[in-house]
């Protein structure tokens, strides 16, 4: 694509970054087919090229944002379906984390929806505030009806709707502390525990932990962990968004100081995306640059850790169908897509994949709230495909599909770590029935 940009506008390296990704797209269009707002409204300025000529133009024009923009950014998942298809290696996520900074600064949008935002950024990323705001959540669900009859007032009838009814005591694997392995030590990992997943889901990492030290790898939670900053990072807030990403990398250079770390180890996998971009994130800050370059080097999911370990003899062999739903971080945010797969069939169970996986669950972060109307259309059809599937589980590895998937589907969503947990002498997850459980050989 050719672009006319300045040398003055050349000269702020985000717009120089922007510039060299806009070169590459040939305006071939092979991304609308699969990008999960074209196909659900059909409309050009829903698609990737839409978004690039509207982001384009924006840029190249030097002016602020406006509604229009706005919207079809907004509606956007940053699923990054667009950046599996593209065939000339458009690296939309950097263009579009772009566009919605310019946004953040040049757009003042209406009050209702920069409340919304700006509590969204305040409680998500604090795993007190989070817990503290789901139990306040049940004091408004009689109101979801009379919330959604009212536009302007959805995103918070879908918060609601989202809030599990109940949440789990607080977990110490969230702690500060060394897990030492068990036998022969195969390694030294750190543990991201992140922010929503360890108040919704502290079993995930609790899985991950024991699995992980049986194996005979030493995990540390490290002091000073935080949110990956991908929540606010999604909604333009670049500053927050630094923020708990410097925060994160002073924590893990310090375990790497204090004993070093073959990986960071991530369970969900919307964070080990940013995480992993950590290094992209924070090149122009000097003291921070080369830090989170080996931060992002060293970020792995725990399906990508596992893979090659030499896994011994699941002590079950459950033979039970799971459908293992890919979450788009995982397969287009990082290229994540056999580790899963075979790390569940070696586990013994029986894995089938949905049709049309590469479409997004509707879940994004906070798409599920600032967007509930495509993100309810988006879920229903992923349910469908599951469901078709015959499967008695679904297996994902990203805690918001699991909420997303859990609040529409009738069978049980677990992470891929429990299951895999479970297989190899760990608990059985809560919500697994025993009935759907064959007896061990
Ligand atoms: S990130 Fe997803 S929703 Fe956004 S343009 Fe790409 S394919 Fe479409
Ligand atoms: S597939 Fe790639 S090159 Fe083609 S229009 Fe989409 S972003 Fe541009």
């Amino acid at each position: 694509m050719q672009t006319n940009f300045s040398a003055a506008q050349l000269a702020d390296p985000h717009v120089a970054e922007s510039e060299k990704i806009l070169r590459k797209c040939v305006h071939c269009g092979f991304c609308t087919a699969t990008c999960p707002t074209y196909v659900t409204l059909g409309n050009e300025l829903d698609s990737p090229r839409g978004r690039i000529y509207l982001i384009k133009d924006m840029l190249e024009n030097g002016r602020p944002a406006d509604k229009e923009i706005v919207t079809h950014i907004d509606r956007c998942l940053s699923c990054l379906a667009c950046m599996t298809t593209c065939p000339s290696g458009v690296n939309y996520m950097h263009l579009v984390d772009h566009a919605r900074a310019h946004i953040e600064q040049t757009y003042r949008r209406p009050l209702l929806d920069r409340l919304t935002r700006a509590m969204l950024a305040f409680v998500l990323p604090y795993p007190g505030r989070f817990r503290a705001a789901l139990k306040l959540a049940g004091l408004g669900r009689p109101l979801i009806g009379l919330l959604e009859k009212l536009p302007t007032l959805k995103p918070v009838a879908a918060m609601l709707k989202l809030a599990p009814s109940s949440i789990p005591p607080a977990s110490p694997i969230a702690s500060p502390a060394v897990h030492g392995g068990q036998g022969t030590k195969r390694g030294r990992v750190a543990i991201l525990t992140g922010c929503a997943q360890s108040v919704l889901d502290p079993a995930i990492n609790e899985a991950a932990v024991s699995l992980l030290t049986r194996l005979g790898v030493e995990v540390v939670v490290p002091e000073g962990e935080g949110c990956c900053g991908a929540l606010v990072h999604h909604m333009g807030r670049e500053d927050q968004a630094l923020a708990s990403a410097r925060q994160n990398v002073d924590a893990w250079m310090r375990a790497i100081d204090q004993g070093g770390l073959d990986a960071i180890i991530i369970t969900a996998s919307g964070c080990g995306t940013t995480i992993k971009d950590y290094g992209f994130m924070l090149r122009l800050d000097p003291a921070y640059a080369e830090k989170a370059a080996r931060v992002s080097a060293l970020a792995k999911d725990i399906t990508e850790y596992l893979a090659p370990l030499d896994l011994p003899e699941p002590v079950r062999k459950p033979g039970t169908i799971v459908a293992y739903h890919s979450a788009c971080s995982m397969q287009h945010g990082q290229k994540i897509t056999r580790q899963p797969k075979e790390l569940l069939a070696k586990a013994g169970f029986i894995v089938r994949e949905p049709r049309e996986g590469h479409l997004c669950c509707g879940s994004a972060g906070t798409y599920n709230i600032l967007q509930p109307d495509i993100s309810a259309k988006l879920r229903n059809r992923k349910v469908k495909n599951i469901e078709a599937t015959g499967a008695e589980i679904v297996a994902t590895g990203n805690i918001g599909c699991i909420t997303q998937i859990a609040s529409a589907a009738k069978l049980p969503v677990v992470h891929t770590i429990k299951l895999l947990d479970w297989a190899y002498g760990g608990p059985k997850p809560e919500g697994v029935s025993e009935k759907s459980l064959v007896a061990p050989e």
